[in-house]
């Protein structure tokens, strides 16, 4: 991309990489002493390690968002869809999402049909869109919450519901989520501070593949939400398995 917003893009691009390096190895060396110390949960040094952790984890994510909504701000962004299976995705993102669940011993349950076709998708636009759900249902459940994701064929397009038992999300609250930096005003479940662009990025994208985004949600009782994705073509699908 050339001109001006070229490289602003690419300033940004650089600086997000230089923050999120050295937030790298604060995140690793914090998970590591909080395992070294063996520290009775609860006590003051515990807590305060999981602070460092969870407030380190919450600037990365940020710097992710930022660096990814700047891109889509000036449309520069990598998107070569190809036949792809979901099946595999989802496992990839559920293992590099593992430290961050098993830090709230939630449980999390995959129910994947087996025999799904292949969506044509962009592979690393599909993982984004996973860690940002994920990473939410994360967040909005409490400790030992429950987490789910399920894939199954809806006719011409494959379907990806990720279920919590979190929060949930007040119905008068719901299509206004999907607007950049809007974060649903609680009270009493701790703060999450956090940039409110996930759900506006995850929405591009989807819509970027052809598919749809929705939930499902009550307050207090949790939400689902779900993503559906066009089937690959026939001959496309083919060529690549
Ligand atoms: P954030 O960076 O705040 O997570 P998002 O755009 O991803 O931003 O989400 C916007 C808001 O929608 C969140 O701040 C939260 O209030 C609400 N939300 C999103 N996912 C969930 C969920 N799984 N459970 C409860 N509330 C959610």
């Amino acid at each position: 991309m050339a001109g001006k917003s070229g490289k602003a893009i690419e300033f940004i691009s650089a600086t997000v990489h230089e923050l999120k390096t050295p937030l790298t190895a604060i995140i690793a060396s914090a998970e590591l002493l909080a395992e070294e110390l063996q520290l009775e949960k609860g006590s003051t040094e515990s807590r305060l390690i999981q602070s460092i952790i969870r407030n380190a984890r919450n600037i990365d994510e940020r710097l992710s968002h930022f660096s990814e909504m700047s891109r889509l701000l000036v449309g520069d962004l990598r998107f070569q869809p190809e036949p792809v299976e979901v099946q595999g995705i989802i496992r990839s993102v559920t293992t590099q999402l593992y430290p961050l669940i098993q830090g709230k011993k939630q449980s999390l349950e995959l129910e994947l049909d087996d025999h799904l076709p292949l969506v044509r998708g962009d592979r690393q636009c599909l993982e984004r869109i996973l860690i940002n759900l994920l990473t939410n249902a994360n967040k909005f459940s409490p400790e030992q919450g429950k987490m789910k994701v399920s894939a199954w064929q809806d006719g011409k397009e494959v379907v990806i519901e990720v279920s919590d038992s979190g929060a949930g999300i007040p119905a008068e609250e719901q299509e206004r989520i999907f607007n950049p930096y809007y974060q649903v005003n609680r009270t009493g479940l701790g703060k999450h501070s956090s940039s409110g662009l996930g759900l506006t990025i995850t929405k591009f994208l989807v819509e970027l593949h052809g598919g749809k985004i929705w939930l499902k949600s009550k307050s207090g009782a949790g939400s689902s939400f779900f993503v559906s994705l066009p089937e690959a073509v026939s001959d496309e699908s083919n060529s690549n398995r």
